[in-house]
């Protein structure tokens, strides 16, 4: 028997252009759920300064740092756990990279190929390590227990037992399958 493969989790964030676009909010949704991640957990919020700050840390003092910052607080963003079996990795894959005017060029049917504006505008962020992913998930949510979650809700996610909620983006357990 094919031992049952592990799913990963990742953090997505549909940074502020995005979420004021209501085509490219929901194409880009529609990816997500077409590649079959499951949308784990789901907040829409204006980050602080500070939030800011503490997720971008590694980037202090880069020349773009202030302008990362503001454009990250001008507005609301949409913030996803993702789940799904190499969820970093595959979620960067669809992002494309990080500079919007190669993406369009390497890559024109990744996000940031589609939908970024600029460099710093390139329309979501992916986690980059499994490290990252859990750094940054307790940054936006503060009560979600990774180890938990696999205690306990992982194999919905996995195997099936989901129920799926559009409105608010979000895959819930179906009680009904329990
Ligand atoms: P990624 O988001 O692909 O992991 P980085 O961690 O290197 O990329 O950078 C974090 C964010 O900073 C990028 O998503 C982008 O918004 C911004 N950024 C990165 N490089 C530049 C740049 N050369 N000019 C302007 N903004 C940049
Ligand atoms: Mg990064």
């Amino acid at each position: 028997m094919q031992p049952i493969r592990s799913l990963e989790l990742t953090l997505a964030i549909l940074k502020p252009h995005i979420v004021k676009s209501p085509f490219a909010l929901q194409k880009i949704r529609d990816l997500i759920i077409a590649n079959d991640f499951k949308v784990v957990r789901s907040r829409r919020l204006i980050l602080t300064t500070e939030e800011a700050e503490q997720f971008y840390a590694d980037h202090k003092g880069k020349f773009f740092y202030n302008r990362l910052l503001t454009f990250m607080s001008s507005g609301p963003s949409d913030v996803h756990i993702l789940a799904g079996y190499d969820a970093i990795s595959k979620w960067r894959q669809l992002l494309g990279p990080t500079k919007v005017y190669q993406a369009q060029f390497t890559d024109p049917n990744s996000i940031r190929g589609m939908f970024g504006l600029s460099d710093t505008r390139n329309a979501a962020h992916g986690s980059d390590s499994k490290d990252s992913a859990e750094r940054e998930i307790s940054i936006f949510f503060k009560n979600f227990d990774t180890q938990k979650w696999f205690e306990n809700e992982e194999a919905f996610y996995n195997l099936g037992g989901l129920h799926f909620d559009p409105r608010n983006f979000v895959h819930t357990i179906d009680k009904n399958s329990l």
